[in-house]
């Protein structure tokens, strides 16, 4: 996907705006974001100008359809200036050695708290692991780091040299947690830049070593920390986990706002918590509603990865450091989270 991005840059190169001249492809004037099955171009202009700015529309539009096939639709909108989220000063992405062997970082993260964000991260992240693929977790999630009770894992990275760390290792992956290094109600008082500068420092002193994917389980909210760590790791893409409760869907869509305006894909979004199977008479309930995640993506174009039941064995191996997709790997549940990595993986090119 991160080549696709490229090819999309290259090929918006040298269009040329109403007055002739060059927009240029880093100008805050065309964003561009570039996901499993779409590539969006929104030009942000006046919205006195729309007329004169169509065909530069059109021109962007007949330039992208042309790349991706069949399987990359091409939207380009006009945006009003002033609807567009201000771009911030970019700092540059992090490119730390540490981090060079890893082919791609996924954030997993949630528009608020309590909807199985960790939970689901570490599931999907195991299940990728089963795929046969090099995983690591980080749990940047320093208001309620969780990776050390999901995993099990206790004790303290080593130091190999310098101040760089190996991480721990846990069911195959490497694993390292804000939750391993400082107490959690230190952390609780972190402001932004601090929460950004701490997991800025576990990327670029953990020794990774060669990785497929990285997951990192992402703090919950769309503040500032969040935002500083979304432009400033080197993200293939991101997943936003929602339970189907229409508060939940409104800061699903805040995460997805929030990728989008540092240009990060949104790889999809999961509703977790989706529907109950009742022990008794097997039938699902639907105690949340249902099927709101699904609808929200379509509205905010972006993929839909599918649904994780609520379901109290997953949270009893959540509790006891038994992740299900390990212990019951043919269960229904495991298979709820296979069909989401699977759908994951497809988005990042991974056959
Ligand atoms: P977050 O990271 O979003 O704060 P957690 O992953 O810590 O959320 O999950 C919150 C609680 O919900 C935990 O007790 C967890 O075991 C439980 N949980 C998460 N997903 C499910 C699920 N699909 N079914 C049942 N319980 C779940």
């Amino acid at each position: 996907m991160i080549d696709q991005r490229e090819t999309v840059l290259h090929a918006l190169q040298n269009v040329a705006g109403p007055d002739g001249r060059a927009l240029g492809v880093d100008s805050d004037t065309l964003e561009i974001t570039v996901t499993a099955d779409r590539i969006a171009v929104s030009i942000a202009i006046d919205p006195k100008d729309a007329a004169i700015w169509e065909p530069v529309r059109r021109d962007v539009e007949a330039r992208i359809s042309q790349l991706g096939g069949a399987t990359h639709r091409a939207i380009v909108t006009l945006t009003a200036q002033s609807q567009r989220q201000p771009m911030r000063a970019k700092p540059a992405v992090a490119t730390f050695p540490n981090l060079a062997k890893i082919k791609h970082i996924v954030a997993v993260a949630s528009g608020k708290g309590g909807v199985g964000k960790s939970t689901t991260a570490c599931n999907l992240a195991l299940t990728l692991r089963a795929r046969g693929l090099a995983v690591g977790i980080l749990d940047a999630d320093i208001y309620g780091p969780s990776m050390p009770k999901l995993l099990n894992l206790k004790g303290r990275p080593n130091l190999v040299s310098g101040r760089t760390l190996t991480p721990l290792e846990a069911y195959g992956c490497k694993v390292m947690s804000i939750g391993f290094v400082v107490e959690t109600e230190t952390a609780l008082v972190w402001r932004g830049p601090m929460v950004a500068s701490a997991v800025t420092q576990m990327l670029r002193d953990i020794a990774w070593g060669a990785l497929d994917v990285l997951v990192v389980d992402m703090p919950p909210g769309t503040g500032d920390a969040q935002l500083t760590l979304a432009q400033y790791v080197p993200l293939a893409g991101a997943v936003i986990v929602s339970t189907p409760q229409d508060l939940a869907l409104i800061d699903a869509r805040r995460g997805v706002e929030m990728f989008r305006s540092v240009g990060v894909p949104i790889l999809g979004v999961i509703e977790n918590m989706s529907y109950f199977i009742c022990d008794d008479c097997g039938k699902r309930h639907h105690i949340f509603s249902h099927g709101g995640a699904r609808t929200e993506a379509e509205k905010l174009n972006v993929p839909f990865l599918g649904e994780i039941p609520l379901d109290p064995a997953i949270r009893e191996r959540a509790d006891s450091g038994l992740p299900i997709v390990v212990t019951e790997p043919d269960g229904p549940q495991a298979e709820s989270y296979r069909t989401i990595a699977d759908r994951i993986l497809e988005g990042l090119n991974i056959g």
